[in-house]
């Protein structure tokens, strides 16, 4: 499970995060939705401990992230073991951030031989299963640049996957994609969801997130205002803030 305990970040003055509570199961899909600067991606910057919060703490799986218990109070862990931490869980960007000299084949395959997980035939081995997953098995040989957006936030996706991740985090994964690329990269998420990886998704596809969550999360000024099942954060939201927001992006 992910646990999210009573997160605060401030950026400066600037109150981002106030007392986050979070818990998402193994297996569980979360959908997070709120408007523009309300700290979704901050939220999912502070799990990988991107960035640090000044109270509170997460937790993957029963072991903290980015820190250790001393005596009473939280010690930041050696950059080493944040890494190492931040390797078991998945990112998905919103501009998919793949490295441009490396073909689609060695952009998966880069981490698990980085971290020494697998050697290099066995890493490349292993993207070549997922890019067939994700719908690439043809472009193997391809760099970034060659690709659709679509496809290199696929692609993203089986990068992703290759470090066996415990959980993946997806923050505006369609957002920079024309509409008609959407579908392809959903479905590739709803595939996931479906076979029981856990994920937190920050989206604005709210078809999607009535689809595929098994909770709902809206969050408003670093906040979580209401959560539950999709049926009723979508379709009967008890706060107005939800109610206002929900009539914007639907
Ligand atoms: P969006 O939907 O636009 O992506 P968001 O919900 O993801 O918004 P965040 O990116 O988490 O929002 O930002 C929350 C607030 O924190 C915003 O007011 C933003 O300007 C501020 N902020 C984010 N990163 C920093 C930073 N590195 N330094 C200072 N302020 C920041
Ligand atoms: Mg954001």
């Amino acid at each position: 499970a992910l646990e999210v305990h009573d997160v605060h970040k401030w950026y400066g003055t600037h109150r981002v995060l106030d007392g986050i509570d979070l818990t998402v199961r193994p297996g569980e899909v979360t959908v997070i939705l709120g408007p523009s600067g309300s700290g979704k991606s901050t939220l999912l910057r502070v799990v990988n401990h991107l960035e640090k919060p000044e109270i509170g703490h997460v937790s993957v799986g029963g072991e903290l992230i980015g820190v250790k218990r001393h005596g009473g109070r939280l010690r930041e862990l050696s950059e080493r073991a944040i890494l190492a931490q931040r390797s078991r869980i998945g990112f998905v960007f919103q501009n998919f951030n793949l490295f441009p000299h490396l073909t689609v084949l060695d952009n998966v395959a880069a981490a698990p031989v980085a971290t020494g997980r697998l050697s290099r035939p066995a890493a490349r081995e292993l993207a070549r299963e997922l890019l067939e997953r994700v719908g690439l098995g043809d472009r193997t040989g391809a760099y970034p640049r060659q690709l659709s957006g679509g496809q290199q936030q696929r692609v993203a996706i089986a990068r992703a996957l290759a470090l066996r991740p415990g959980i993946i985090l997806f923050d505006e994964p369609t957002s920079a994609l024309d509409p008609e690329l959407v579908g392809e990269v959903l479905a590739v998420i709803k595939d996931l969801a479906t076979s029981g990886t856990t994920l937190v998704i920050v989206t604005h596809e709210i078809g999607f997130a009535r689809e595929v969550a098994d909770r709902v999360v809206f969050i408003d000024a670093g906040r979580i205002v209401e959560q539950g099942p999709p049926a009723q954060v979508l379709d009967n939201p008890r706060h107005e803030r939800t109610r206002d927001f929900l009539g914007k992006v639907l």
